[in-house]
């Protein structure tokens, strides 16, 4: 390696790096990308101040943002972005740590000891070579050093996860304290719920069961729905009322403007918002329909939410075999409320395992054929080395 060759690899890394920051700095500072850079504050409903009018100020890069992002503390970033992205940024500080101190060791240490025995061709080549192992010859005591440099690196580094685990479980266990009351907690789903013949419904044995098996942790259940029809109608009344809302907008834009003129126009407009009006009517009345319980108990699907007096109650349920039929009351936790997905709970258990093979196959794939043209333009880089290692790949120069 020559140092050319390293100039240009640091320039070139920071330069990328100057690019992104200083794009990062721009794109920030543009109202249009407020939901993607304060996506956080605007769903709180906080405001978010930006210069509107066109100033230079706006399309160039600042680094104000940089001693403002050290500020920000670890409770701080857990309180606005919860514990996923505390981690996200203890991976990039402990990056920061781990490199910085086999820099110093590099530099301090194995630089001067590498450079020490030092031979004279390289000096008249000016090559970097004295600078790496290479110029150490075989035997020679200054071995010892990389290898004592290479312990030492390990320990540091055994050293930083460990205080890392120990601190983010902490964070862990602090947060789960703070979250008391999620319900999801306190709830288990149980899939393949057997149907109850004397009563004809799910419900009722879905009660039997855990009044009879967890009597003192049990408190309710709540059992899922097809309401695949329900959500049709709901589909339709929110695009009616769209219409009557638009309808009723343009009625009173054209009564402030020109009253005379459009006056039959008006009218036409009132004839259909009541047409509307009565559509919507109609909709509503058959969504009641199907809502009563009757109607409800034919929909229910052998799913259902079972509510626990405890955490430690749902945790046993949900991580315990419930039957001996190992495909029946097959219980897990309940997913977080904004997590849940309604149409997989439709999904009949059988074929669960199937839509997971699938999800597994496409994702393979999708490495698969990303790999081989990534590995194709790499192969292209390596020309060389691959000929002599692969000899059939002479015939790419021949294409
Ligand atoms: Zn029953």
């Amino acid at each position: 390696m020559n140092p050319e060759s390293l100039t240009a690899s640091a320039a070139i890394n920071f330069g990328l790096a100057f690019i992104v920051l200083s794009l990062f700095s721009i794109l920030k500072k543009q109202p249009s990308n407020a939901s993607i850079f304060y996506a956080r504050r605007l769903s709180k409903r906080q405001q978010v101040h930006f210069e509107q009018s066109f100033t230079l100020s706006r399309f160039l890069p600042s680094v104000a943002w940089i001693p403002r992002a050290f500020r920000v503390t670890e409770d701080e970033i857990l309180d606005f972005g919860g514990l996923d992205a505390l981690i996200v940024i203890r991976l990039f500080k402990f990056g920061i740590y781990f490199f910085g101190f086999c820099s110093l060791i590099g530099l301090v240490v194995l630089l001067p000891i590498n450079f020490g025995d030092q031979d004279e061709q390289s000096i008249i080549y000016h090559s970097m070579d004295p600078f790496t192992i290479s110029n150490i010859s075989a035997g020679s005591n200054r071995l010892w050093v990389h290898f004592t440099c290479l312990w030492l690196i390990s320990f540091y580094g055994l050293y930083l996860l460990y205080k890392e685990y120990d601190e983010i479980s902490v964070k862990r266990v602090q947060l789960l304290r703070n979250l008391r009351h999620r319900p999801d907690q306190f709830n288990v789903l149980v899939r393949q719920v057997p149907f109850c013949n004397e009563h004809n419904a799910y419900g009722c044995s879905v009660d039997h069961f855990f009044s009879k098996y967890h009597p003192n942790s049990y408190c309710s259940y709540q059992m899922i729905h097809d309401g695949k029809n329900i959500e049709d109608l709901m589909h339709q009344a929110k695009s009616v009322a769209r219409k009557i809302e638009g309808l009723r907008g343009r009625f009173t834009v054209k009564k402030c403007d020109k009253e005379s003129l459009l006056l039959d126009v008006s009218q036409e407009d009132d004839v259909k918002i009541a047409l509307f009006e009565e559509k919507l009517q109609e909709i509503v009345h058959k969504i009641r329909q199907l809502q009563n319980e009757s109607m409800m108990k034919g929909k229910e699907l052998p799913v259902a939410f079972v509510t626990f007096k405890s955490r430690h109650g749902a945790a046993l349920v949900s991580q315990t075999q419930q039957h001996s039929h190992p495909l029946i009351w097959i219980t897990e936790m309940a997913p977080e409320p904004r997590d849940v997905s309604w149409r997989s709970l439709e999904i009949p258990f059988r074929i669960l395992p199937l839509c997971k093979i699938g999800a597994i196959v496409a994702a393979s794939l999708l490495t698969i054929f990303f790999a081989v043209p990534v590995t194709a333009v790499q192969g292209i880089a390596k020309l060389e080395k691959l000929k002599k290692w692969f000899p059939p790949a002479m015939a790419m120069e021949l294409m």
